[in-house]
């Protein structure tokens, strides 16, 4: 201890290796931004939620929640498992929850990584997963994205090695919007050896149109595959926090083990349930959206020839070394987005005024 009361910066508390990896930066705040701006509200198009509200029925669920939080939730989710189970036809002992399907990520690298393991992933692709590596010392071996910004999957199965134990495919691929298609997928797993787990990371799966992209769940005759999901997105619960995977049964027992206890709350496992009783809204809700995210790329075609095809909602932009300029622009007119810097902006779809705004700011920046 020096007189400061801080620690000696010669002693180490925590993993140096952690060093390396980036902090959390916390989006722009539209209040924050409006203010400085002096208008009556700023736009947030920049963490893929969808812009309608919660869905009928899940404020007035966790409001009625609310009153037994003295409580601990159900610690092993029962009618949450089964109303998910029931819905995606798949048994419940397949089923585990989590604290958003990013701890399920971090869940499963946990239980199947070591120290020294490798991890496979495209790049670029979800932020968490970097981080996600790192937290179990597991290294990351990264895939570059094809020309078309998407996963060049025969690379990925050519970078797994004795080393490998789990393998991200994320579908479609969140920043860049792309999506891996079925006869594809196929190949990749067929190469894959039986020891190296495949999760296939669909938080965006309702947006998704193309019927040649898979559903993930199709797959679960295989035992080394695991599916992802989230409520997060098109089911408006990015607050409350609930994902889930779908495995082997040995394998959703085995994160159920790793989990941190009780990690679905009370509210959360309240309001998904209340949620899920809303597909019909959410298939309403994603098709405006959808709608839109095809309006919103032909329009930006015009300006960017070669923003890809989006099967999520939201848009990839690869403007390269403009990317942070571009959304620096976009802030000044009262719209945040996600610039990633050196290679693209991220844009949400929003309602339609919301993207009429943005695409404005898009034409300002780049006609
Ligand atoms: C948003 C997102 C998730 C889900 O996040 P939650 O933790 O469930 O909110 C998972 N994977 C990808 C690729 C995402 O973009």
């Amino acid at each position: 201890m020096t007189d400061t009361g801080r620690p000696d910066p010669a002693v180490r508390l925590t993993r140096a290796d952690l060093d390396a990896l980036p902090s959390y930066v916390p989006g722009r705040s539209p209040a924050d931004l409006a203010r400085e701006l002096g208008l009556p509200e700023a736009i947030k198009l920049a963490s893929n939620e969808v812009p309608y509200g919660p869905l009928p029925g899940v404020v007035e669920a966790v409001a009625e929640a609310a009153a037994g939080v003295h409580r601990y939730p159900d610690m092993g989710v029962v009618a949450l498992r089964d109303a998910l189970a029931q819905r995606y036809g798949v048994d419940a002992d397949r089923i585990a929850t989590g604290c958003g399907s990013v701890a399920l990520a971090e869940h499963l690298v946990r239980a199947t990584s070591l120290p020294g393991d490798e991890v496979v992933y495209s790049w670029r692709s979800f932020e968490a997963y970097p981080i996600i590596a790192a937290t179990s010392g597991a290294t990351s071996v990264r895939v570059p994205n094809d020309p078309g910004h998407g996963h060049d999957l025969t690379a990925m199965a050519a970078a797994v090695t004795e080393r490998t134990r789990l393998v991200l495919v994320c579908n479609p691929n969140n920043p860049t919007g792309t999506a891996v298609r079925r006869a594809e997928l196929d190949r990749f797993l067929d190469a894959m050896p039986d020891d190296v787990l495949v999760v296939i990371d669909e938080a965006y799966r309702e947006f998704v149109t193309d019927p040649e992209v898979p559903d993930g769940l199709t797959y679960l005759d295989r035992p080394n595959v695991a599916v992802l999901r989230t409520l997060s997105k098109a089911w408006g619960l990015a607050g409350l926090r609930v994902g889930f995977l779908v495995a082997q049964p040995e394998v959703a027992a085995a994160v159920r083990k790793v989990v941190t206890p009780f990690s679905t709350s009370m509210v959360a496992q309240a309001a998904a349930l209340a949620a899920l009783a809303q597909a019909d809204e959410v298939e309403r809700r994603c098709a405006l959206v959808v709608a839109e995210r095809d309006r919103v790329t032909e329009a930006l075609r015009k300006f960017v020839p070669d923003v890809p095809a989006s099967q999520a909602n939201f848009v990839w932009l690869p403007l390269g070394d403009r990317a942070v300029e571009f959304g620096k622009a976009c802030e000044s007119r009262g719209v945040i987005v996600r610039p990633f810097a050196g290679d693209g902006v991220r844009v949400t779809i929003g309602t339609p005024a919301e993207n009429d705004a943005f695409l404005a700011a898009a034409e300002a920046a780049l006609a």
